[in-house]
């Protein structure tokens, strides 16, 4: 088979091979249930201690801030309703403070606690970098009412513009406030420093697949003594907070992936730079193609993301693809849809550019050969599908 130029990381990210050697033994000889008080299930909780111990050390926190979830989408779930459901359980109103360029595991739920009646939602206006300035969060938090309990939710980087935000600067002043901060890392983990005591976030939410870990599990920290109230009731799993047995072999693989993600940091996010920057330089050399978030400097460094005049996404990505090259017009959950992208919209993109996005985010095997032969295959597409729209007098 053809080799695919796989350069939607954002998207997903192969799972390492040490990663999966790691969590094998946990699906057949050490198949234990971490809840069992004899020693098979010993055996497996001791590995799910030592995947939190792990964790807790790569984030600077401690191991019962440590919570393991199915996935990024179910901890920005928590991250929102966890502190709302317990306001409501002591009679008190909630009031979310977010933006409509959140990954829609933050925004959908904002929007859902609301229809229910249980917060309100005060939405966040972003620059055209998709930057939400610490100017647009003080002015929302003037509209938090005296008694209300606010979550502030911001991502640390988009997954479509590839922005980073202004995170320690948006949660102290949170904290001025008396607001909590969540902040959605998924994005940046393997990428940015993860270290929740120097970012001063309250709760933060990752997802193993999108750091060479595997799919279908995920971690959310929640800072000591906040209340939450348990996103699943049953067991009491996880000290109260996340009912279900421990799926152990994923656990394992999250720790492992996370540890390799930091070990060599410094390493793999210049290689990523390197080939990010020879892609953005390449792609805004041709014609009528803009770059959208922020400057190289301002973001994530695997993320290249644009916009095109006179192009539409799903034909640019189909010619990709006949090429053998994987990309995105934005985030994967919508990718089929020819919905124009929200966080564009929200960013001051008219429709018609919304339409055009095409995210590229490069990855440890990727090599400069793929850009340069990504940025010929770009060339050519785009001149084509130009010329069929002339000749079809769109
Ligand atoms: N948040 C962001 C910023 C994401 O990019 C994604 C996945 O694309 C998610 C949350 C959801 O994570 P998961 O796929 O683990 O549910």
């Amino acid at each position: 088979m053809k080799r695919v130029i796989y350069l939607d990381h954002a998207a997903t990210t192969p799972t390492d091979p040490r990663v999966v050697e790691a969590m094998l033994p946990y699906f057949s000889d050490l198949y234990g249930n971490p809840s069992s008080a004899h020693s098979v299930g010993r055996k497996a909780e001791s590995a799910v201690e030592m995947a939190r111990a792990t964790l807790a050390r790569l984030l600077n926190c401690s191991r019962e801030e440590v919570i393991f979830t199915a996935c990024g989408t179910e901890s920005d779930n928590m991250a929102l309703r966890g502190p709302i459901m317990a306001a409501a359980e002591r009679g008190q109103k909630g009031h979310i403070i977010t933006a409509h360029s959140e990954h829609h595991a933050v925004s959908y739920t904002a929007a859902q606690v609301a229809a229910l009646g249980l917060a309100r939602v005060t939405w966040l206006q972003v620059d055209r970098a998709g930057r939400v300035t610490p100017e647009a969060l003080t002015d929302a938090l003037d509209q938090v009412a005296p008694g209300e309990v606010a979550v502030v939710s911001v991502m640390y980087a988009n997954n479509e513009v590839g922005t980073v935000q202004p995170i320690r600067e948006l949660a102290a002043l949170a904290h001025q406030r008396g607001a909590l901060f969540h902040t959605d890392a998924v994005q940046a983990a393997g990428q940015l420093s993860l270290d929740v005591a120097e970012l001063g976030v309250d709760m933060l939410s990752l997802s193993a697949h999108k750091f060479y870990g595997p799919k279908g599990v995920g971690l959310f920290y929640l800072r000591k003594g906040l209340e939450l109230l348990s996103a699943q009731t049953g067991g009491g799993q996880e000290f109260g907070r996340r009912a279900g047995t421990h799926n152990v072999p994923l656990i394992v693989g999250m720790a492992k992936a996370l540890d390799l993600a930091y070990s060599d940091l410094p390493a793999r996010v210049d290689h990523y730079r390197t080939l990010r920057d020879a892609l953005i330089d390449g792609v805004l050399a041709l014609p009528g193609a803009h770059l959208t978030g922020a400057d190289k400097a301002g973001r994530l460094p695997n993320h290249a993301s644009f916009v095109f005049d006179g192009i539409e996404a799903n034909a640019l990505l189909m010619h990709l693809d006949i090429n053998g090259i994987a990309g995105s017009s934005g985030s994967a959950c919508n990718t089929g849809s020819p919905k124009p992208s929200e966080v564009l919209l929200s960013m001051g993109y008219p429709e018609r550019l919304a339409l055009s996005s095409l995210r590229l985010t490069v990855g440890k095997a990727n090599t400069l050969d793929d850009i340069t032969y990504t940025l010929n295959t770009l060339a050519g597409a785009l001149e084509r599908i130009r010329a069929v729209r002339v000749a079809q007098g769109v």
